[in-house]
């Protein structure tokens, strides 16, 4: 690896742990993004969980309500939109929204997109070569006792800094198999505790989020009747993100907010390796084009995604080849080094980026807390750097500028998406909301 990028002025900040907002050059005009993957690829992950959705009402069933579709409400919040204006002394022009895919059924959080779908799709594929079942059944029948005891066979293992572990493991449960998850050394105890409450086998390690996936790649490639989630490299879990677009494009629908030129729409998203973010953000693009503006949020101890994108390293680089430590409260964005994979593919995409401090994280969660009665995990309040500093920086406003929005502003929308909280338990609440960094 060449010493160049030093040179790239975003690196500078980066290195300094200093906040800042990186908007990405290489994005181009959305019909000349030059995918190989697509809107086809999106409506076959859909129309697998809608093959499962009676197998899920019948795993899960708090999902009845919803005919065994896991999804989350999207919601305005005008109050902590007012909150952070005064934060800030800011103008956040048009309407604040928030996604709480911190609601999500059965794994809180936005792990429950991907992991239960990558889970569902290996479930399907060892189903219909065993002859269990053809994709026209009922897959309800995929919970009966002897279909159980053929996954309990086989092994399901995954590497995490906390939720994926958690949406794989309590959808892998419940399937039936044998599930290891690795945690990193970030991961919260409660989140173990958790999973080793469902039969899961977590194994700890003291090193980060890339040596535990590494480490469970291993084991799970050792053992023939194992399948490694991969969380880096993952297509499946891509595609699993990627279907809240079109679910999200109904919501917005109903609630008749327009996205088109006149009426942009602002997406901001905590990242960590990059799979859920990237996943709904190739969606959104796939839906709204060049309407939409996706931005990642990351800490400043640990920008991955931003850092191999700036650099065009994707995951040739690390935060620790700057300097930086890779820890952070939000223990879900506790990632050093990006997915390559998601870093390439989102290239001609992504808008661009905010870094934040961890203070911030507990304040954005109390300010949620007060004005809208919320509670969302710390990792989760990145999602509002966004709104509160897309004014702020001298990036950013020539990013709307440059793109012809200003006289749109007062008819845009905002969505900061809540990737995860409803499982926090009430203690480990109660500490978060005491928390006070300097
Ligand atoms: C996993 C996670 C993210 C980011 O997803 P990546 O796929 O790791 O980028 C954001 N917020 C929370 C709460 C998460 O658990």
């Amino acid at each position: 690896m060449g010493e160049d990028y030093k040179k790239i002025p975003v690196i500078g900040k980066l290195t300094k742990a200093e906040e800042t907002a990186w908007v990405n050059q290489k994005r181009l005009p959305f019909a000349k993004a030059g995918l190989t993957i697509g809107m086809a690829d999106i409506d076959d992950a859909e129309d697998r969980l809608e093959r499962f959705a009676p197998f899920i009402m019948k795993c899960f069933p708090e999902t009845r309500g919803n005919g065994g579709m896991i999804e989350s409400a999207l919601v305005r919040i005008p109050k902590m939109q007012k909150c952070l204006e005064e934060m800030y002394g800011t103008d956040i022009p048009g309407k604040l929204l928030l996604k709480e895919d911190s609601h999500l059924a059965v794994a809180g959080s936005i792990k429950a997109r991907g992991g239960i779908y990558e889970v569902l799709k290996h479930t399907e594929e060892l189903a219909l070569s065993a002859g269990l079942i053809s994709t026209a059944d009922d897959y309800a029948k995929l919970a009966e006792p002897k279909c159980r005891e053929f996954f309990s066979q086989y092994t399901i293992q995954v590497g995490s800094t906390g939720n994926l572990g958690l949406s794989i493991g309590i959808a892998s449960a419940a399937v039936g198999y044998r599930v290891i998850v690795h945690m990193s050394a970030d991961a919260r105890q409660w989140k173990k505790d958790m999973l080793r409450s469902h039969g899961v086998t977590v194994i700890e390690y003291a090193s980060d989020y890339s040596a535990a996936v590494k480490e469970g790649r291993r084991l799970s490639d050792e053992d023939p009747k194992s399948y490694f989630v991969d969380d880096e490299n993952s297509v499946n879990l891509f595609m699993g993100y990627a279907v809240a677009a079109k679910r999200l494009k109904n919501q917005l629908d109903k609630q008749n907010i327009p996205v088109d030129a006149a009426h942009p729409l602002f997406v901001y998203i905590p990242c960590g390796v990059g799979g859920a973010p990237g996943g709904v953000t190739f969606g959104l693009k796939e839906i709204w084009g060049d309407n939409v503006h996706c931005f990642f949020v990351e800490p400043v101890q640990a920008p991955a995604m931003l850092l191999g994108m700036a650099t065009g390293l994707h995951n040739g680089i690390s935060v620790q080849d700057i300097g930086l430590t890779g820890q952070t409260h939000a223990d879900g964005l506790a990632v050093g080094r990006p997915s390559g994979f998601v870093g390439k593919v989102m290239e001609p995409l992504l808008s661009g980026e905010f870094t934040l401090s961890d203070r911030k994280l507990y304040d954005y969660m109390r300010a949620l807390l007060s004005t809208e009665e919320i509670f969302i995990e710390p990792s989760a309040c990145a999602a509002f750097e966004g709104p509160a500093k897309l004014l702020a920086y001298e990036e950013t406003k020539a990013y709307i500028k440059q793109n012809g929005l200003e006289g749109a502003m007062e008819n845009s929308a905002h969505i900061a998406w809540a990737t995860g909280g409803s499982l926090v338990p009430e203690e480990i609440r109660q500490e978060y909301k005491n928390t006070r960094l300097d």
